[in-house]
């Protein structure tokens, strides 16, 4: 818990509420308050829940049922609010004003507090003392908007006309302003959202929100509420911004996509596709260290050295890649991974699988390679065979010992005639030391 027991007791004192969420927004710990402003929580909420969830009972509790389809745009913008929030922002929730923080707790969590203000009167009275001190507004850069209680255009400032593309001859008191923004994309295009967006918008006072126009242009809003329910809004361009982060992203995707085909470039063979040397290893090394059976293979093309001389280079690497495809192909089975080791040399490793399992794979892939269709490599090839060596044993065990045991029965298979699978006994030494 980042706040201690303590402390929650002492935040209840203070009528505070007080919830608070790890790094991956899951819930930690809250106080009585908290539930008391929320008690739609009370028993719902537990320990580790995704705050997501939390804002989803939220909504569902507070939308009306016209703008329950818009539900998940909603629950993204509350999501956003909440990790990027740096400012209190103000809000209605059963009944109650409340001014929601946000603090970026040091281990990357975040405290979210509730203070209970006093309600508005909503009387739609004070234009009269605010637009005096609104006139102010007209020299700043910014645009300007002044709502009356009903969310309706009291007066707004030049640049405000600019933002929204207003023409100098049209009229905006008494306008919402979800209709300026439907006018600026009238004709254009329709927005899905958008109006739920302003909406919700809307309803957290304090919180900035983004609202886009036509031709990728951006305004940054952000309102505040007066006890006599007039609300000013600041509007700002931050279509600068907004492309810059978006060339941003589209970067680092593509730094992303990048990468990733890399590793992949890293851990496979070019000329096969099949998982490289570097791959292979890795993977022995980690499947050697788990309690289970596993059976290596190592599968080498015979004469090969004859084909590439009878042949030529090209026809040996066509013969390399018909090799690959066999051995990938069906008869391994339960095969968890077929690699080109390098030059005419496969490796297939098979963890589960008993020894006479590994034998009949090792059996398959020797029969389907001495039938293998030798004449697409060239007419004259008739026929081309492969040793294996075999090694089994179970886990934990030295991956490096079931390597080289595998190895050594490749050799023996040369030395024996070639076109034949040898089998090679791991010692139970290999086995303990690993274990
Ligand atoms: P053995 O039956 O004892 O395995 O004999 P071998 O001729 O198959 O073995 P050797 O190691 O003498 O020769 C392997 C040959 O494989 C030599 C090398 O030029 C060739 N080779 C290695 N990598 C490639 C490749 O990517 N493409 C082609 N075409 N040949 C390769
Ligand atoms: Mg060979
Ligand atoms: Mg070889």
């Amino acid at each position: 818990m980042i706040v201690s027991r303590y402390l929650h007791e002492s935040f209840d004192v203070l009528s505070v509420g007080v919830c608070e969420y790890d790094a991956e927004h899951r819930a930690v710990g809250w106080n009585r308050t908290f539930l008391h402003f929320f008690p739609e929580d009370d028993g719902l909420i537990y320990p580790g829940e995704p705050y997501i969830e939390n804002l989803r009972r939220f909504y569902t509790l507070r939308l009306a049922p016209e703008e329950m389809h818009d539900i998940d745009r909603y629950i993204a913008e509350g999501m956003a609010r909440h990790e990027h929030q740096t400012q209190a922002f103000e809000f209605l929730h059963n009944g109650r004003r409340l001014r929601a923080t946000s603090l970026l707790a040091p281990c990357g969590g975040r405290v979210r507090m509730w203070q209970m203000l006093e309600a508005p009167r909503r009387a739609g009275a004070g234009a009269e003392a605010l637009l005096p001190a609104f006139e102010a507004l007209r020299f700043i850069p910014d645009g300007a908007m002044l709502l009356d209680s009903e969310d309706r255009i009291i007066a707004t400032n030049d640049a405000f006309r600019d933002l929204y593309d207003i023409p100098a001859d049209t009229l905006v008191v008494g306008l919402k302003f979800d209709e300026i923004v439907n006018e600026c994309w009238r004709g254009v295009s329709a927005v899905a959202g958008l109006r739920a967006s302003i909406l919700n918008g809307l309803r957290y006072d304090g919180a900035p929100f983004e609202i886009e126009l036509p031709g990728q242009r951006w305004r940054r809003v952000v309102a505040r509420h007066t006890l006599e329910g007039l609300s000013c809004f600041i509007h700002a361009d931050t279509t600068a911004a907004k492309r810059q982060q978006a060339a941003l992203i589209s970067a680092q995707d593509a730094l992303r996509e990048a990468n990733a085909e890399l590793v992949k470039l890293a851990q496979t063979d070019g000329l096969t596709g099949l998982a490289n040397r570097r791959r292979f290893i890795e993977c022995l090394a980690s499947e050697a260290a788990r309690p289970q059976a596993l059976a290596l293979l190592i599968v080498d093309v015979d004469h090969f050295k004859a084909i590439n001389d009878q042949f030529g280079h090209v026809a040996g690497d066509t013969c390399l890649r018909l090799v690959a495809q066999i051995i990938a192909g069906p008869p391994t089975g339960s095969a968890r991974l077929v690699a080109r080791l390098g030059g005419e040399e496969f490796g297939v490793l098979i963890a589960d699988a008993t020894p006479g399992e590994a034998m009949a794979v090792a059996e398959a892939i020797r029969q389907a390679l001495a039938q293998a269709p030798w004449r697409a490599v060239d007419a004259q090839l008739r026929a081309a065979t492969v040793s294996i060596g075999l090694c089994c044993g179970h886990g934990p065990l030295d991956g490096d010992a079931l390597y080289a045991h595998a190895d050594a029965a490749l050799y023996a298979a040369k030395r024996n005639g070639r076109d034949r699978i040898e089998i090679a006994h791991l010692p139970a030494a290999a086995g303990l030391k690993a274990g």
